[in-house]
Order: structure tokens, then sequence, then C-alpha cells
């Protein structure tokens, strides 16, 4: 339909006025729906009485409260665009992205004021908003006083860009992706045979509201089906388990290392976390035997999507009721889009069970990439089609495996070895708290795959040569383990991610 993201969620929001829209999780303080729809058209109406609307960009940095979700679609319905921000930014990098999107002013939290003022002063950004209340700052709770009527914006849906997120900069440096109104409603109407959410789902938002996974599949998709948002500011996990029992949320979206501590940390023994019924894992690959693991432990169903912040961001998922289909795959291509897999080398499409990268064409796919036409050139082909970077492999009944980046492949011997694979592989080690693997150069020259592993508490003699053995023992010759190096943490972006460069970088600073 021809709406936008507001429209699309507000529009009958009388039917579900009292039912609760946002619990921060934390203080237990609601908005129910009538109550976020009328803070939404105030602080529509105050932002248009300070002169934002079409084409201003309001950034925000702030943790998830429910107060995230006013600003957010206040924002939009002041016709304005939206540029989230992550949470961990250091002013420099909230610098950045002020100024890249021409952003004229700033929403934070006060606990979050002593990097964002540096920032906005330096990107020339006067006007700072407090979500909390602080002194010497105008307040949220100042303009949504502001007796005004709603603006009255015209904006087209299919033209008008409504946020503005920046990719998570796992491979380079984070880009600002131009996301429309219709591509935020094709996706969430895209999502709902798979999603299967209503009204009685109470859903837990540990993920951030700045990242499209947080915002779009958590955020949006729940307040369009008139389910309760539990938002917690950050992932703990004695935390994020006493949310759970507290609220009896029966749906959670996660990520892989949120996966790996509820398969192995003795913490969530102590928990009713009866009241789970669904975990969606995003953003990096899951595996299936820890999967099991996961879902065995609670006895709730587990799924996986897969995404990006350039596809609005699903274009994959296992729907919620085919039990039928692996955990280890990344599931169905979701309605209305086109998909194919192509070999990078001759850029021929190829066929079931062969590897090639995915490309996705759908009303999903973002207007382009802020103020680079270089990159969106050389990602949106001139059949519509978006290159993911993504190598994939589809089976007889359409079901879709992510193998890796097509440029972290390690090319060992003219073999490719997907390094994600070796990581899913070191988890199931019961003496393995985490890995990573990346490429090094051999004394030879030659590419081989190195494990960075984290041992598990009382595992400490587990050494070098017994990872390689283990991995020896499991994998084809060629894909062998060739170097370990045990450290304290691996290297994680806010979105879950493995952050491979940093492992790189480190290998270029100390060479073994
Ligand atoms: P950047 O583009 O800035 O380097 P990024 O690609 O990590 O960062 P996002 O848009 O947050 O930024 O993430 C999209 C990527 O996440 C996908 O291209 C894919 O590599 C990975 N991904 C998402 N879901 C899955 C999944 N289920 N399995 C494997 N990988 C996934
Ligand atoms: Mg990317």
């Amino acid at each position: 339909p021809d709406v936008t993201l507001p429209d699309l969620l507000f529009a009958d929001v009388a039917a579900r006025a009292a039912r609760p829209a946002l619990i921060d999780g934390p203080s237990g303080r609601t908005l129910t729906y009538g109550e976020l729809a009328a803070a939404v058209d105030r602080l529509a109406a105050a932002l248009a009485e300070r002169g934002v609307g079409k084409g201003d960009v309001i950034g925000i940095l702030s943790p998830n409260t429910p107060y995230y979700a006013v600003v957010f679609h206040g924002a939009l319905l002041a016709g304005a665009t939206v540029t989230t921000i992550n949470a961990l930014y250091t002013p420099e990098e909230v610098a950045s992205q002020l100024t890249d999107s021409g952003a004229r002013m700033l929403f934070t939290i006060s606990a979050f004021l002593d990097r964002a003022r540096p920032a906005a002063e330096t990107a020339g950004v006067s006007d700072v908003v407090v979500l909390d209340g602080a002194e010497g700052h105008t307040n949220l709770s100042e303009l949504l006083a502001t007796p005004a009527s709603t603006p009255e914006v015209a904006l087209d849906p299919a033209v008008d860009i409504a946020v503005l997120p920046y990719s998570s900069g796992t491979t380079g440096r984070a880009k600002g992706v131009m996301l429309t109104h219709r591509n935020l409603v094709a996706n969430l109407l895209q999502g709902q045979p798979f999603l299967q959410l209503d009204g009685e789902n109470r859903v837990l938002a540990v993920l951030p509201f700045f990242h499209i996974y947080g915002m779009q599949v958590t955020m949006n998709h729940a307040l369009l089906n008139g389910a309760t948002v539990i938002t917690m500011p950050r992932f703990d996990l004695a935390e994020f388990l006493r949310v759970i029992a507290e609220y009896r949320t029966d749906r959670v979206y996660i990520a892989p290392p949120v996966a790996v501590a509820l398969a192995k940390h003795p913490l969530v023994d102590n928990y009713d976390l009866s009241a789970l019924r669904l975990l969606l894992s995003g953003a990096a690959p899951l595996d299936a035997d820890l999967a099991a693991a996961v879902r065995s432990r609670l006895g709730c169903r587990v799924r996986q999507g897969y995404g990006m912040t350039e596809l609005s961001p699903v274009s994959h998922a296992i729907p919620a009721d085919r039990d039928d289909l692996s955990v280890g795959t990344v599931g169905l291509l979701l309605p209305n889009q086109a998909a194919k897999l192509v070999d990078p080398a001759s850029g021929e499409e190829v066929g079931p069970g062969v590897p090639g990268e995915l490309w996705v064409r759908g009303p999903n796919v973002m207007a382009g990439y802020l103020n680079n036409p270089e990159a969106t050139a050389a990602t949106i082909d001139s059949d519509g089609y978006l290159h993911t970077g993504d190598v994939a492999v589809v089976d007889e009944q359409g079901c879709f495996s992510v193998v890796d980046r097509v440029k972290e492949l390690i090319k060992y011997k003219g073999y490719q070895v997907p390094p994600a694979e070796l990581e899913a592989l070191l988890l199931t080690h019961s003496g393995i708290a985490d890995a990573a693997v990346i490429g090094v150069r051999d004394a030879e020259g030659e590419e081989v795959p190195k494990a960075f592993v984290v041992r598990q508490p009382g595992a400490e003699d587990l050494g070098a040569e017994g990872v390689m053995a283990f991995v020896a023992e499991h994998v084809a010759p060629y894909k062998k383990v060739r170097a370990v190096e045990f450290i304290d943490a691996i290297p994680k972006s806010a979105s879950g991610k493995i952050l491979r460069k940093d492992l790189r970088d480190r290998e270029t600073a100390t060479p073994a």
C-alpha cells in the first residue's frame, strides 16, 4: 500500500489504545498504544513548530527505551528523516554520522551527554534534546507538553527517505543506507506470514533499535501487530534472563552471541523461562547444533532469518510454523522478492546445491547509499538486483543457507574455506566458549585458517594441538585450522557480528 510508516502503524490504534505498547524492562514504566500515538502526534507538532519538516534529518543516540519509539515515529510523522546512531559510538564517530547525514537536531539521554554534546558541537548541531530530562537542555517532556496540532506533510512513500541507518561497519566504514517509507512498509508486510505475531505476544527488545534488525523486526513489526515490546537498554545476561522471567516474554529476537550464552551459561538454569515460545536469530550465522542445544535447554522453538540494512532488512527467514526446515539454514525467500545465486567468477546463475553470490530484488531494496553514488552503482545493478556480497546455497525445497561473505572466504591452495563453518564447528567443543577464524599467511605465503579461541572456564588445559586435532577430525583436510591463538574475548559489533577485520589488524600489528 502507498502509505508512510506512521500511517501504517497508527492508522487503527484507537482499537487498542488501552493495551501496553512498550514497557521499560528495568523500571516497568509502560506506554499504552493510546499514550504512544498521542505522544507521537504531539512531538510531530512540536517539531513542525520548530521548522522541522520534509527533508530534515534528526539524529537519535539512545539505548532502547519506550521513548525511543516516540522520537522515532514523531520525527517521521513530522516528515523528517531519522538517522539512528550506534549507542556505543565515540564522540568522533557520532560527529561523523551527524555531519555525513546532515542532521539538524539530536535526541539523546542524559547519561550520553558527555559524548553527545561534543559530537553535536563538532557537527554544528545546536539543537540537542534529552529524552529523560537534564538541567540546561531542552527535555523531551517540554516538547511533548507543547499544545499544537499535527502537521499535514505531503510525503511520497516511494521517494521520501524515512530512515538513514548506517550499516554495521563489519567490513569497512559504515555506510549511510537510504530507506524510503515504502522500503520499510514493504518489508514489515513481507514479514507478516513468516513472523506470525499478534496482540497477545510479548516481545523482548534487547537488540538495539539503532540497528535495522531491532528497529524493524523487533520494534516496528511488534507495533504493527499490537504486541507489547519490553525494552532493555543493553545486554547483560542476568538482567536479560530476569526480564524474560518477570514479564513472561514469549518471543525474543537475538543475534548468535546470545544463543551461545543460552546454550552454555550456567546462569540460565536459575530463571523461569517457561513463557518463551520462539527465539529468532539473525545478523550472523547460527549453527544448527547450537540452535538445537538452545531448543532442548529452553524448550522453545528456534528460528533463523537473514537480512542486511540495505534490504530493510529481511529477505529470508524460516516461518514460525515450519518445524520441518533446518534451523541451520536461513529459510525461504520472503514474498514479493526475486533472488538468484550467481557465480562471482563467471557471472552465471548457479543451480540448487551450488554456492553463488546472493542477489535480491524487491520493494525492500534501499534507495541507495547516502553521498556515495559509486558504492550504490556497485551494489544495485541495472535490473534492480542488490548484490549482497554473501555466498549462499539453495536446496531443492527453496531453503537457503548462507556460506559466508564473498570477501571472507579463505583461499587455501585453490580451495575455498568459509571461516563461519569452522567457527560453528569450534563452538561445538565443550572446552570452547567462543571462537573466530580468519585467513593468515603461513611461512610459504599460503593463506591458511587461523582460529582465535576463548576457553570455557575450567578448560585451561585445552591447547592449540587439541583445537587443531578436533577440527581435523571433522573437516576435509584442506579446511584444517593451521594456527591457534587463545584470547580473552572475540571482538564483536553491537549487532552481534564477529569483527574479523579487528583480528586481521591485530595480526598485522603483531606478526607471529
Ligand atoms: P558493513 O556492510 O558495514 O560491512 P554489515 O554488512 O555487517 O556491515 P549489516 O547490514 O548489519 O551490516 O549486516 C548484514 C550482513 O550480516 C549480511 O550481509 C550478512 O553477511 C550478515 N548476516 C545477516 N544475517 C545472517 C545470517 N542469518 N547468517 C549469516 N550471515 C548473516
Ligand atoms: Mg554489509
